[in-house]
């Protein structure tokens, strides 16, 4: 997939965009995901209730959550108030619009308790609550690792991995990598695909990307 660019955008030494792709030059993903996004979108009120805010207080939502696999780049993220961000957690943006909807408070509750079950039984079966077209599935032997990331097997993020493999019998969060297979975040993941010996892993190939 492409990732929207500005046409003209830099991030301190740290990037820039040159015909129509976002050169990276410095490994810091996430933070550039979400200066990128203050460069894309609208933030002076919040996506979800419109409430005017200023970029200071305003907070950045994955549209699509974390824990369903929405990845940190410009399509998952909204502009929003912490106030709707904190409401949202664990829900997608058409389960929250309809949640938002609900006027009664059990009537709320019992929508949540609905909407998680089904989350948890559709992850087991389909994987990733994200759009199709944004994964592939690639072999975990093609991906390159240019430095290290993270804290490796002692660290939180590796013992998420693992527990949500456990959980759903696949792995949920897909690993990003640029248009030559460089790996650009989720290392823990890819690190607990070759200690256990799996194969193919869930991918988001940005085409319009390149680390150097
Ligand atoms: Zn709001």
């Amino acid at each position: 997939m492409k990732i929207p660019l500005p046409e003209n955008y830099s991030y301190e030494d740290i990037a820039e965009v040159k015909d129509d792709t976002l050169y990276i030059h410095k490994f810091c993903f996430e933070d550039l995901m979400y200066d990128l996004t203050y460069a894309l979108k609208d933030c002076s009120k919040c996506y979800y209730c419109g409430k005017p805010i200023s970029r200071e207080k305003s907070t950045l939502d994955h549209l699509y959550p974390k824990d369903f696999g929405g990845p940190t780049i410009p399509e998952n993220l909204a502009i929003c108030c912490s106030s709707c961000n904190n409401i949202k957690t664990n829900m997608t943006e058409e389960q929250f619009v309809y949640f938002f909807s609900i006027s009664d408070d059990e009537k709320k509750k019992e929508f949540y308790r609905d909407i998680s079950l089904h989350n948890h039984i559709f992850m087991k079966w389909y994987g990733p609550i994200i759009p199709k077209e944004w994964i592939s599935e690639q072999k975990a032997e093609k991906i390159t690792v240019y430095f290290f990331m993270g804290k490796g097997i002692n660290g939180k993020t590796y013992k998420k991995v693992e527990k949500n493999y456990k959980k759903y019998g696949r792995i949920i969060r897909p690993i990003i990598v640029d248009r030559n297979f460089k790996l650009l975040s989720s290392f823990n993941v890819l690190l607990f695909a070759k200690n256990n010996s799996i194969d193919t892993l869930p991918t988001i190939v940005l085409e319009n990307v390149e680390l150097d």
